[in-house]
């Protein structure tokens, strides 16, 4: 097997400490022969993709629809990530407006505010229960070199008429420490911002793809895919457990996309990351409110959501592993931690909060899992080159949580209406072609930026 398959044994993370009765579902004891639809991967995207493709769908013409998942649902990276639910609406905005130009740039900002606020009106209108939460995030800065980067690109995207950056505010040095709570700040930005248990969003959403016929079949790795389709259009995708033909493939496979689409190579790199919850025995007086990325430099952050309970979870730790290049890039074990992030979280919240200091905050849990990093950090969605009828929702480069719902809408308006991609509502930029596909990974100069 390749190296970028989902390992089997991913540990447990604490979102994944309650598992839901859909864990290890499999709807039928065998497969079907045939499908319509094929989604590989239970994650974020692949139960999206299957929800929107049931919603679209009118009972006369219901798609019949498999998601076949390696592993346990929602074991991937959705099941281990952050919880945040940010849009972007000036940090790779910023590098994006400077490639692609301020209109595509601004094409993405928008599209990540569309998604936070089309997952408000899901998860109250179906009542899904998911611990969602809207306040406000502070991006707080601790290198003065990179800060003025930073802001010099925002001030940039203001000048340029970018409308959507202005509903960012910046506080400078001065201030930045009074008005973030955290030591040693050097500036702090501050926008509105989402957070949330993903995997119990995942859950409901199987839940109701698998109330309106999709057929989930987990601990089901899918080996291959035909490199063409046989007389009939369907493609062969073959499984541990069978072979099932598709006239769609959806590839919702983020980290592990190149083992079974070879395209991929090099395209969408696993890279690893971590993350940790920490328990409070002595709460602070002030507890946090707010969301948090802490940022040192573009590779190097961390980031922190307050619980309801008043818990933190917290990832990042970049700064102990990043230079151990093995430890992190083109590696898909997430059966294990980074040796050298485990103790990072242990007093975290003392280290970098004013009046945490007497806390007692320690981590209970830290975990491991497994992003899809591509070389121009933007995902790859839409019709897979030179393949009609397979398609790919993949390489969210660790920020998927504010894209993926309205990419796997897109996703399933070409499928079921058969609609183009300029007519799905998708941004430009995240389009997969022939050109994106001709750029690698250069992981050292991404790093030195
Ligand atoms: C430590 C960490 C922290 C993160 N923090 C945040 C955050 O705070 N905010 C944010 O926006 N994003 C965050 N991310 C990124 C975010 O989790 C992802 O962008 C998002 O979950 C992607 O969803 P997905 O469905 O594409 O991928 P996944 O959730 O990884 O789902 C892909 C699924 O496909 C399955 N699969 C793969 N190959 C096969 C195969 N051959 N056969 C069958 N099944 C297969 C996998 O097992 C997996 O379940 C973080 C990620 C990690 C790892």
């Amino acid at each position: 097997m390749s190296k970028t398959f989902p390992v089997d044994n991913g540990m447990p993370s604490f979102w994944r400490s309650q598992p839901d009765p859909l864990d290890n579902h499999r709807s039928t004891e065998t497969l079907p022969e045939t499908s319509d639809i094929v989604i590989i991967g239970a994650g974020f995207a692949g139960a999206s993709t299957a929800y929107h493709c049931l919603d679209q769908s009118n009972d006369s013409t219901k798609p019949s629809i498999m998601v076949l998942e390696a592993r346990q649902a929602c074991s991937g990276a959705t099941g281990r990530n952050g919880g945040h639910l940010k849009p972007d609406l000036y940090n790779s905005i910023g590098d994006w407006a400077a490639e692609y130009g301020v209109e595509a740039a601004a094409e993405v900002a928008a599209f990540e505010m569309q998604n936070l606020e089309a997952l408000e009106s899901l998860i109250e209108a179906k009542k899904i229960d998911c611990d969602l939460e809207l306040s406000e995030v502070f991006d707080v800065h601790l290198d003065n070199d990179y800060c003025a980067k930073v802001k010099a690109r925002y001030e940039t995207l203001i000048a340029s008429g970018f409308d959507i950056s202005k509903k960012v505010q910046f506080s400078p040095q001065e201030a930045a420490e009074a008005v973030s709570g955290v030591k040693g700040a050097k500036g702090c930005f501050s926008s509105r911002t989402g957070r949330l248990w993903p995997y119990k969003l995942v859950m409901q959403l199987l839940k109701q793809a698998i109330s309106a016929g999709a057929n989930l079949q987990t601990n089901t790795p899918v080996l291959s895919v035909s490199e063409s389709p046989n007389d009939d259009g369907r493609w062969t995708v073959t499984t541990s457990r069978g072979s099932i033909l598709a006239k769609w493939v959806v590839f919702a496979s983020n980290a592990y996309t190149s083992a079974i689409a070879p395209e991929y190579k090099d395209r969408i790199v696993p890279v690893r990351g971590i993350c940790s919850h920490i328990a409070i025995p002595n709460p602070p007086t002030t507890p946090i409110r707010s969301s948090y990325t802490l940022r040192s430099k573009s590779w190097d952050y961390d980031y922190l959501i307050p619980r309801p309970d008043g818990s933190i979870v917290v990832g990042g730790a970049k700064s102990t592993y990043l230079s151990n290049t093995e430890n992190w890039y083109d590696n898909t074990d997430d059966s294990r931690l980074i040796d050298s992030a485990a103790a990072y979280f242990n007093d975290y919240m003392q280290r970098n909060f004013h009046g945490w200091e007497n806390t007692g905050a320690n981590a209970d849990h830290v975990w491991t899992g497994i992003m899809g990093f591509t070389p121009d950090s933007l995902p790859h969605v839409g019709h897979i080159p030179n393949k009609q009828g397979q398609l790919v929702i993949a390489g969210f480069n660790g920020h998927g949580m504010p894209q993926v719902f309205l990419c796997a809408r897109g996703i399933s308006r070409m499928i079921v209406d058969g609609a183009k991609y300029e007519d799905t509502g998708l941004p430009k930029l995240f389009q997969t072609t022939p050109k994106r596909l001709e750029r690698l990974m250069d992981v050292r100069q991404a790093m030195a930026e």
